[in-house]
C-alpha cells in the first residue's frame, strides 16, 4: 500500500500524447497542470522520448566521481541561459533549495565568521517538505508536528521593504520566488524584487531566487527573475527541467560559484545523464515554445477574468492562479471530472500551469470546459 500522505483525485492516468492525458477508461483530459509544473514538454514528445532512450541504451548512470557528456554539456547550457558560472545538478526543489541554503551560509561564513547565517524569506512562501525547508517555508500551517525545525530563519511580509531593511547583521541571504506558487500565485512587484536586490548588493547579502516553480520558461523567459532586470547570487530550478524526470539543481553567480569545494556538497543521482539528456531536448523543444508562452499566459488570463463567478486572476507567463467564489478542490474535482486537469493554491486559487507547448486549440478546449464549469 502506499502510504496515505496525498490526498489523491479518483482518477488513474495511463498515457499521455501532447498536452492531452488518458485515464484507464480511455478518457480524454486536457492537461492544465502539467504534474504540477513539470511536464514543460507535454507528454510523449517524440523528441524527448528519443533523447532519453537513446541516453538509457548508452549509459544511465556511473556517478559523480567521473565526467558525462550529458551534464558537462546541460551545464554549460544552464549557465549561458541563466547569466551565471556554475551549476549543481540535484534531484528535487527541495534539495535544490538545500543547496543554496548551503552555499549561502558557507559564503558568509568564508567571509565574515560565525553569527551571519540567518536567511530570510517571504511570508505566503513555499520552499520545500525537508526540515530545512519547511523552515524556510513562510506559511505558519507547514510550522508544525515536525519539530525541532533548522534554526536561522527569519519571514518578513512581500512588498514590505522596510521590515528587511529593519533586519540585523545577523543576516546572510534573502530568498524568494519572483512568484509565489504555492502560497496562491502572487507575482512580486518588479520594483520590489529590483529594491531587494539592491539592499542585498548594499549589505553584501545573496540574493537567492527559488525557481523551482517559476524557472525553465514556464514564466516566459527562462526564469521569471530576467524579467525583473535583476541578476540574483544563486538560483534554485527543478520541476520543467527534465520534462517529467526528477531533477533539479541550482546555479551560483560570479561572487559565490566557487564558494562550495569538494566534500561540501554531493549528491549520488545529481546529473544522471538520462536526466540530463532529457533536459537538453527539454530546452530544445522549449526554445522554440519559449517566444509565446507570455503571449498564451495573456491569451488564457484575458478570457479567464471574463467568466461567471471569477473574483480575480493573476499570474505570469503560464503560471495562473483564479480567485473565485467557490471552493477551489470542488472546482478541481469538478474540472476533472468534466476532462480538464487543473490545480489549487493557497486557500481560495484554482491554479492553472499548462506546458508551454500548449497549442490554441488545446487551451481554447480547455477554457471552454473552465465556462462550463464555472457557471
Ligand atoms: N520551491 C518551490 C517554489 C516549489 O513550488 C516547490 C514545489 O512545489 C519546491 C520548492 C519543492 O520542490 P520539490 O517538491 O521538487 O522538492
Amino acid at each position: 500500500m502506499l502510504m496515505q500522505t496525498y490526498n489523491r483525485f479518483n482518477v488513474t492516468f495511463t498515457s499521455g500524447k501532447g498536452c492531452k492525458l488518458y485515464d484507464d477508461n480511455g478518457r480524454e483530459y486536457i492537461d492544465f497542470a502539467s504534474g504540477i509544473g513539470v511536464n514543460s514538454v507535454g507528454y510523449a514528445h517524440p523528441e524527448w522520448v528519443k533523447a532519453v532512450s537513446e541516453q538509457s541504451g548508452k549509459l544511465a548512470h556511473v556517478s559523480n566521481l567521473y565526467h558525462t557528456q550529458p551534464a558537462s554539456e546541460l551545464a554549460a547550457r544552464l549557465v549561458k541561459l541563466a547569466g551565471m558560472e556554475n551549476v549543481f545538478f540535484c534531484n528535487s526543489g527541495a534539495e535544490a533549495n538545500e543547496g543554496i541554503i548551503k552555499l549561502a551560509r558557507k559564503y558568509s561564513h568564508d567571509k565574515y565568521g560565525d553569527g551571519r547565517a540567518v536567511i530570510v524569506t517571504l511570508k505566503q512562501s513555499f520552499h520545500g517538505r525537508t526540515v530545512t525547508t519547511l523552515a524556510a517555508t513562510g506559511q505558519s500551517s507547514f510550522h508544525k508536528h515536525f519539530f525541532p525545525f533548522t534554526e536561522g530563519f527569519t519571514h518578513v511580509p512581500p512588498h514590505d521593504l522596510e521590515a528587511l531593511k529593519a533586519l540585523g547583521d545577523d543576516v546572510c541571504a534573502v530568498m524568494l520566488e519572483v512568484v509565489q506558487g504555492e502560497g496562491g500565485v502572487f507575482p512580486l512587484d518588479h520594483d520590489y524584487i529590483r529594491a531587494v536586490s539592491g539592499l542585498c548588493r548594499e549589505r553584501d547579502w545573496l540574493l537567492l531566487t527559488d525557481e523551482v516553480q517559476t524557472g525553465i520558461g514556464r514564466c516566459g523567459s527562462w526564469f521569471a527573475y530576467q524579467q525583473a532586470g535583476i541578476l540574483p547570487d544563486a538560483v534554485s530550478f527543478a520541476k520543467g527541467i527534465a520534462g517529467g524526470l526528477p531533477f533539479g539543481g541550482f546555479m551560483a553567480g560570479k561572487k559565490c560559484g566557487d564558494v562550495l569545494r569538494p566534500g561540501d556538497h554531493a549528491t549520488t543521482f545529481g546529473g544522471n545523464p538520462i536526466c540530463a539528456a532529457a533536459a537538453m531536448a527539454t530546452l530544445d523543444i522549449l526554445t522554440e515554445a519559449l517566444p509565446e508562452v507570455g503571449q498564451k499566459g495573456k491569451y488564457i488570463m484575458e478570457r479567464l477574468e471574463k467568466l461567471p463567478k471569477v473574483r480575480g486572476v493573476r499570474g505570469l507567463g503560464l503560471m495562473i492562479g483564479i480567485v473565485t467564489d467557490g471552493n477551489p478542490r470542488e472546482i478541481v474535482c469538478g474540472l476533472l471530472d468534466a476532462g480538464l486537469v487543473a490545480l489549487t493554491a493557497g486557500t481560495d486559487v484554482v491554479r492553472l500551469m499548462p506546458p508551454p507547448v500548449i497549442t490554441y486549440d488545446e487551451i481554447d478546449k480547455g477554457l471552454e470546459i473552465l465556462k462550463e464549469a464555472l457557471k
